[in-house]
Parts: C-alpha cells; sequence; structure tokens
C-alpha cells in the first residue's frame, strides 16, 4: 500500500496535472463539476485527517474554477496551505507552467 507520504506526492501529481489541461475558458458545465470534483475528492479522500483539513479548507475557500489560470492558482494555493501545516517550504505559484506542464529549462 501507499504509505501517506506517497499518497499525498503522486495526489498531488495528479491534481496539478488536471489543472494544467483544464480548460482556458471553461463552460458552466465544467466550471461547475470540477467545483464538484474537488469537493467530492477531499470527502472521500483516504487520509481522514488530510481529508477533514481539506474539506474545511475548501468550504472556507472554494475552488475557483473559472478558467484554467484560476484553477491552477486556487490549486497552488490550497497546496501551499498544506505545506504550511506541514512545515513545509512555500512554493512559488509563478513556476507552476515549468513544474506541471512545460518542466523546468535547466
Ligand atoms: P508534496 O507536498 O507531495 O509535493 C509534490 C511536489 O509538488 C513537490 O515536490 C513540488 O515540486 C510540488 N509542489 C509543492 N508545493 C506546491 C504548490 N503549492 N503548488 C504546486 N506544486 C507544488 N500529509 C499530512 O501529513 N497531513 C495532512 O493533513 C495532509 N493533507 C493532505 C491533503 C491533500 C489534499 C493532499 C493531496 C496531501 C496531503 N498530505 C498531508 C500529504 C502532503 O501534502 C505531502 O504530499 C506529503 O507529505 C509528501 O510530500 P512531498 O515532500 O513529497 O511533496
Amino acid at each position: 500500500p501507499l504509505n501517506k507520504s506517497e499518497l499525498g506526492n503522486h495526489t498531488w501529481g495528479f491534481l496539478h496535472t488536471m489543472a494544467a489541461y483544464f480548460p482556458e475558458q471553461p463552460c458552466m458545465e465544467d466550471q461547475r463539476d470540477m467545483a464538484q470534483f474537488l469537493r467530492l475528492f477531499s470527502r472521500f479522500y483516504p487520509c481522514p485527517t488530510c481529508a477533514r483539513d481539506f474539506s474545511k479548507l475548501i468550504d472556507k475557500e472554494p475552488p475557483r474554477t473559472g478558467s484554467q489560470n484560476e484553477l491552477k492558482h486556487w490549486l497552488c494555493w490550497a497546496h501551499n496551505q498544506v505545506n504550511k501545516k506541514l512545515g513545509k517550504p512555500k512554493f512559488d505559484c509563478s513556476k507552476l507552467d515549468e513544474r506541471w506542464k512545460f518542466g523546468w529549462k535547466d
């Protein structure tokens, strides 16, 4: 089985990659469904404390799904909230596409 750290690392990889390919101009249905997906995801994420805290985060600051850019930056912000809680360094969200879409130049 995956431990909490492996599960988290793989899940963030999936979430950020999904956001990187979300439509730049999503239709209303895509906007609504992505917000719903993230809520449902947070309900069933198989680490109870992670799921509880992430659900609370979503209640406080609902996912922004109006565009690919909004979604990517909301997710970067949300991941940084988790980083802060765990004492991990804050990620520079201006590097999102390099990290998750196009690859580092060096
Ligand atoms: P990760 O945090 O998994 O990040 C993977 C990679 O993403 C990093 O190497 C970096 O390149 C990149 N990255 C880092 N920050 C950002 C960002 N802000 N935006 C974009 N890219 C970024 N663990 C717990 O112990 N307690 C919890 O409550 C908890 N809650 C979680 C909630 C969710 C929704 C998820 C998906 C995971 C949660 N985890 C939690 C797991 C935790 O966040 C890490 O995934 C785990 O500790 C492994 O960390 P890591 O060092 O591999 O890097």
